[in-house]
């Protein structure tokens, strides 16, 4: 890859809608979220006139007002108008976990572990979720996560049971989602894949790797474990989603841990994050903001063996597919219920305890469902924006350093940190990647544009 990436994208002012513009040699990108235009040098002006203008004759123009008003649309939508209608449930139903992962950030082996999630709670809130689906028309989803290893719960075969008759009584869609560790029994695995629509499996890479970083509580490595539900998962014909969390250690093994989970895992999509700034990672895990181009530089060689394998490298924190910004469940029409009989506005929160203790449970005065204007309140606080975000080519797709940058936390305030660097680098990146089979086109025509979905105009 070439250096241009390096080049900043600058938001193009006076404009009613989001365009950012990089200026190469000889040409000029112009991009806003779902569409890309090259432009020649000489024409840029006349283009400027044209993306001004009230009825753009150019088709490129034409379609970049279009996404840009809808990009705009649509953060209006999730971020201002600010609607708490939850479409998906998510559940953390116990902390019970059989991992002692170096990085944990969820809760510390000192504190006594909170109650399981009530199965009524979790079937009144269920109720209206459905609800709020079959109103809007829209697909129920359940997610089944850890603030432990969710697969544990003895419960999960009933409650999952039970959720289904409520479902299919509605008669709305249904999509079942489990996040694992993978260190299960065969015939849960078994279980798992035909109860579950998609099931995401974290590993963290090699086995050399894995026995470091995500131990079983005995010390010793679970990566046999992981391998035998991996292979689970593919024998059933489903998609193996893999999440990936790298740390200082594993940062510049990115290259290795792709070629092992693609080869011997067989992988479909691996999405890659950098360790959270979490209760442990201060032990050396924590990847410092000056090393967001060696991330950045060892993730693209990584991607590049994905394609290898025609498969995905995903970054988390940067999505160019779609609108999105901090992982708050108050703004992703989330209801997330926590051990202790919690809701969070947070997905980082493990229980009830943590979220009252952080001021994040947003749960009513008698517990049966979510204080409205305590939502409102926290909505309010978490759409707050860094001046440096308000102008960024990322600004309609990224996480924005959550979770080690929060609104809510002042502690964790402060510009410019790990996240923000690698995202900014990647979207550049990615741009540059998908311009260059734009050149050949600018022989020919003085512009050349692309949706960022796959198809080239
Ligand atoms: S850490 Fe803060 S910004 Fe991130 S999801 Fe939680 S509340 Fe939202
Ligand atoms: S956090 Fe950084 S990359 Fe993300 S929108 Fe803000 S300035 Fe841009």
């Amino acid at each position: 890859m070439n250096d241009l990436w390096r080049l900043p994208f600058e938001k193009v002012e006076a404009l009613t809608f989001p365009v950012y513009r990089q200026d190469l040699p000889e040409r000029s990108l112009f991009y806003t979220p779902g569409y890309l235009v090259m432009v020649n040098a000489d024409y840029v002006d006349e283009f400027l006139e044209q993306l001004n203008s009230a009825h753009p004759v150019l088709q490129t123009a034409r379609k970049l007002q279009d996404y840009g008003k809808s990009a705009a649309q649509s953060w209006e939508f999730q971020f201002k108008d600010m609607k708490f209608e939850p479409l998906c449930l998510t559940l953390y139903t116990s902390q019970r976990c059989n991992l002692n992962c170096s990085y944990c950030f969820s809760q510390d082996a000192q504190e006594p572990l909170e109650a399981d999630l009530d199965i009524g709670f979790i079937l009144s809130a269920a109720k209206t979720v459905i609800e709020n689906c079959k109103k809007e028309g829209a697909p129920f989803t359940l997610v089944i996560h850890g603030g432990g290893e969710p697969t544990l719960d003895q419960r999960l075969p009933q409650l999952m049971a039970e959720v289904e008759q409520l479902v299919s009584r509605s008669g709305i869609g249904f999509f079942r989602y489990l996040a694992t560790n993978g260190v299960m029994p065969e015939e849960t695995a078994h279980w798992a894949v035909q109860t579950f629509d998609e099931i995401g499996l974290s590993c963290d890479g090699m086995p050399e790797i894995h026995a470091i970083q995500r131990p079983l509580k005995n010390g010793k490595n679970s990566i046999p474990w992981v391998e035998q539900t991996a292979k689970v998962i593919k024998a059933a014909g489903k998609a193996l989603h893999i999440r990936v969390t790298v740390t200082s250690q594993t940062m510049r093994q990115m290259p290795e841990i792709a070629s092992y989970l693609y080869g011997t895992l067989r992988a479909d999509e691996v999405r890659v994050e950098p360790v959270f700034q979490g209760r442990r990672s201060g032990q050396g895990a924590e990847i410092t903001d000056e090393l967001a181009e060696d991330y950045f530089s060892s993730f693209m060689r990584a991607r590049n063996i994905a394609g290898s394998y025609n498969k995905r490298w995903i970054s988390t924190g940067v999505q160019l597919e779609g609108i999105h910004s901090r992982y708050c469940q108050v703004f992703r029409r989330v209801l997330h219920l926590v051990p202790g009989d919690g809701i969070s506005a947070c997905f980082k929160m493990s229980g009830r305890r943590q979220a009252e203790d952080k001021d994040l449970d947003i749960s009513n005065a008698n517990r049966t469902g979510v204080d409205a204007q305590r939502v409102r309140m926290l909505q309010s606080i978490l759409a707050q924006e860094d001046a440096a975000c308000e102008n960024c080519v990322n600004h309609y797709h990224c996480a924005r350093g959550c979770p080690d940058r929060c609104p809510h936390d002042p502690a964790s305030s402060g510009e410019d940190g790990l996240r923000c660097r690698i995202n900014r680098l990647m979207t550049t990146a990615f741009l540059q990647e998908r311009a260059e089979a734009l050149k050949p086109y600018l022989h020919h025509y003085p512009t050349a544009g692309c949706t960022l979905r796959g198809g080239q105009s």
